[in-house]
């Protein structure tokens, strides 16, 4: 049911804004060098939106590869943002899936893909959960992350989704969210994390309810966004994490579906394309991608975009090639 005033979606502009972001943001300025620590999220960013949008020829496949190998970190075996980086989980995941879409997970031999999994298995703690780096820092983002990473992979073992199991469940708070360690507020990033750390663990049954009850109360209406937290303001960033969440739980009915779709697309820039957290606000990459997602999960029909998994934030026909933990039927 469309409204009048609702704004239509941009498809076309919002693949203009991500080709041009290379070269927009020179080499020589400020900004680039800023940026370099999130380099390769950010092409994971525009991969998966062009992907969503059933256009990622529109950046060139080869330079793309090459980027994400000359990421790879010979010596511990994980992804850095940019060449000559230190390797971190996160990185790591976002080398993997940008290779998953251009189904080049092949560009890595035997070898090199095992010395990921040695990466990632070097980062995990006695309690079940992973650091991100050999720095040291703990966030149940990073279980997520590398039991991800172990999937993909093909490293997943019994005794790998018990102990993440454990630990993420260590993480849940009284009000049926999650935190970024145990005891740690509630935060809607967090869930997700957390609910997808327990999916890839084949684990979603040990949540209540209360989880999905908690998500649906993100929802700021009239605005139709969510927040991170109680009493914060909406930002489109969140609106996908507890929308993604939500879908993986199976309870995506308990929102407003259509209010949060005209939020949305109301943080589109309807002159250079892209979307920002709020409507008015400055563009990025992380927002324009996570939009165009989240319309995806709401109705790719009706946006012409590709279905998107829930869990693994890619495209439906590429995740679907993975094959994921399956606890054993026998006990
Ligand atoms: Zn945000």
């Amino acid at each position: 049911m469309s409204n009048d005033h609702t704004t239509s979606f941009e498809k076309q502009l919002h693949i203009k804004y991500i080709q041009n972001l290379d070269s927009k943001v020179t080499k020589e300025t400020y900004e680039y060098w800023l940026l370099e620590h999130l380099r390769l999220n950010g092409l994971y960013w525009g991969v998966m939106a062009l992907a969503t949008m059933n256009s990622k020829e529109s950046l060139p496949e080869e330079e793309v590869v090459s980027f994400v190998l000359s990421c790879y970190d010979a010596t511990t075996g994980g992804f850095a943002a940019y060449p000559g980086h230190d390797a971190h989980i996160l990185t790591t995941l976002s080398g993997l899936q940008i290779l998953l879409i251009y189904d080049r997970l092949n560009a890595l031999d035997e070898s090199q893909k095992a010395q990921t999994a040695e990466f990632v298995l070097s980062l995990r703690l006695d309690d079940g959960s992973f650091t991100g780096d050999r720095f040291g820092e703990i966030d149940t983002r990073f279980v997520f992350v590398a039991v991800y990473v172990l999937t993909i992979l093909q490293r997943m073992t019994t005794e790998i989704a018990e102990s993440s199991q454990n630990f993420i469940m260590d993480c849940q708070n009284f009000d049926g969210g999650f935190g970024m360690f145990p005891v740690a507020e509630s935060h809607a990033a967090q869930v997700y994390t957390c609910v997808g750390a327990l999916a890839l663990c084949d684990s979603l049954s040990s949540l209540s309810d209360m989880t999905a009850s908690w998500l649906s109360e993100r929802q700021v209406l009239p605005l139709g966004g969510f927040n991170g937290r109680p009493e914060k303001l909406p930002d489109l960033c969140y609106s996908w994490w507890v929308l993604l969440s939500l879908v993986a739980l199976n309870k995506a009915h308990w929102i407003n579906t259509e209010k949060l779709e005209s939020f949305i697309l109301g943080c589109q820039d309807l002159e250079d394309g892209g979307f920002a957290d709020r409507p008015g606000n400055q563009t990025d990459v992380y927002h324009t991608c996570f939009s165009i997602c989240g319309l995806a999960l709401a109705s790719a029909d009706k946006y012409s975009l590709e279905e998107v998994d829930p869990v693994l934030c890619l495209p439906k026909s590429v995740a679907s090639k993975l094959k994921l933990y399956k606890k054993s039927s026998i006990i």
